[in-house]
């Protein structure tokens, strides 16, 4: 496939692996063997199983009839708010905590920002009884201490980080120190397609069911296979990579991610990756982040907790590059108002991320016969208290 990674690791000019010295034999391990393992039939099926009976796969795609009126074309919704935890991160979970344990790994660790891969990947290790250690920002251990919560009732650790801002990058930071630590026994657990190759590879693979389902589900509802659009909300990129990932060869179907821009692009308090960043390093990957003059990332912001990280995959940052996807971005009240016309015109409360997906339906023209996909990532049950404030 033209749009995937080469065995360096590389998308165009983006990618690769800009790690320590000390963490290339980790990543050599995981490089060596993850292609084998997550192709062989033991690993599918089990992969497949834990989806089916475990996630309660395949999600719906929905046609959303009230809404397509109000458009004026075709709406289909992709629903992976209906995962077990409520989002599409459970999909990257379960294969990872797979292919660590063909790997002989005993130990999880991850990092999390608003808590969400902290939870999907505490989940799957209480499923597989695996030791995890979930490393977190101390200001985001308090911003989101229901998550927290959840962690610490599925058995895992929460390591508050206490360097630098508090946040998603200093929790990082300690997952690698941990990972250099103990490269034996454990397994570093990522969420999103970002990070060093071949972590992007994986977990784009991982949740390309996502793009796979969206195929055989329209041909069995409209008698064909491939849509007219494709949409979904950006954060590193993961939910839009597997719904993007069985068409990005297809040139027919518009490929559109949505970026959250907070209060505006123009303005210091956003997390548009595309619109606002440039070429730089971030997470052991080279790709667009917001930095500013002197190389430093800029803290990112958006009201939506997932959306909120300052630099975005490598895969997006060449499909922007190369115009196979167009990137648009929608504000914090942008984002609000379509999270309330969704609910009151389909009777779905979708989480904050997925809501920004939504505002691209106003911002493209459509034909009345276009049939459009829009990813719900999540739902919106942990937004609740963000929405009644705003009701
Ligand atoms: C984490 C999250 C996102 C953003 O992450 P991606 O890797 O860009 O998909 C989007 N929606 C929901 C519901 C999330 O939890």
């Amino acid at each position: 496939m033209t749009y995937l990674a080469n065995d360096n690791g590389y998308y165009g000019e983006f990618g690769g692996a800009f790690i320590p010295e000390m963490l290339q034999p980790n990543v050599n391990e995981l490089k060596a063997c993850y292609r084998e393992i997550i192709n062989s039939h033991e690993f599918k099926q089990e992969f497949i199983g834990l989806l089916k009976n475990y996630v309660g796969r395949p999600s719906p795609l929905y046609f959303a009839k009230r809404l397509s009126e109000k458009y004026g074309t075709n709406i289909y919704l992709k629903r992976e708010d209906l995962n077990h935890t409520g989002s599409h991160k459970i999909n990257n979970t379960i294969g990872q905590i797979l292919l660590a344990q063909k790997m002989g790994k005993k130990r999880i660790i991850a990092e999390t920002g608003a808590g969400q891969h902290g939870v999907a990947t505490a989940t799957v290790c209480a499923l597989m009884n695996l030791e995890c250690v979930v490393y977190m920002g101390e200001l985001d251990v308090h911003r989101q201490e229901p998550n927290v919560k959840r962690m610490e009732m599925l058995g895992a650790k929460v390591v508050p980080a206490l360097s630098g801002n508090k946040t998603l990058k200093d929790a990082t930071n300690e997952a690698l120190r941990d990972w250099i630590n103990n490269p034996e026994d454990t397994y570093y657990l990522i969420g999103s397609v970002v990070g060093p190759h071949p972590y992007p590879d994986i977990v784009a693979r991982f949740q390309s069911v996502i793009s796979e389902e969206i195929g055989w589900q329209l041909d069995e509802q409209i008698g064909r296979t491939s849509p007219d659009y494709l949409i979904a909300s950006v954060g590193g990129g993961s939910n839009a990579a597997g719904t993007f990932f069985h068409y990005l060869d297809d040139e027919k179907v518009k490929l559109i991610g949505v970026e959250a821009s907070g209060l505006g692009i123009n303005t210091n308090e956003t997390a548009a990756s595309l619109a606002c960043g440039d070429v730089g390093f971030i997470h052991g990957s080279k790709t667009l982040l917001m930095q500013d003059h002197d190389g430093q990332i800029i803290e990112p912001y958006s009201i939506s907790a997932g959306l909120d990280y300052p630099g975005i995959g490598p895969l997006h940052s060449h499909l922007f590059k190369t115009g196979r996807a167009s990137y648009l971005d929608a504000t914090d009240q942008e984002a609000l108002d379509a999270a309330f016309l969704l609910t009151r015109t389909e009777g779905i409360i979708p989480a904050l991320e997925s809501a920004h997906a939504l505002v691209a339906l106003n911002k493209i023209k459509f034909k009345p016969d276009d049939v459009v996909v829009v990813t719900i990532s999540g739902r919106g049950d942990k937004d609740m208290d963000t929405y009644i404030s705003k009701m």
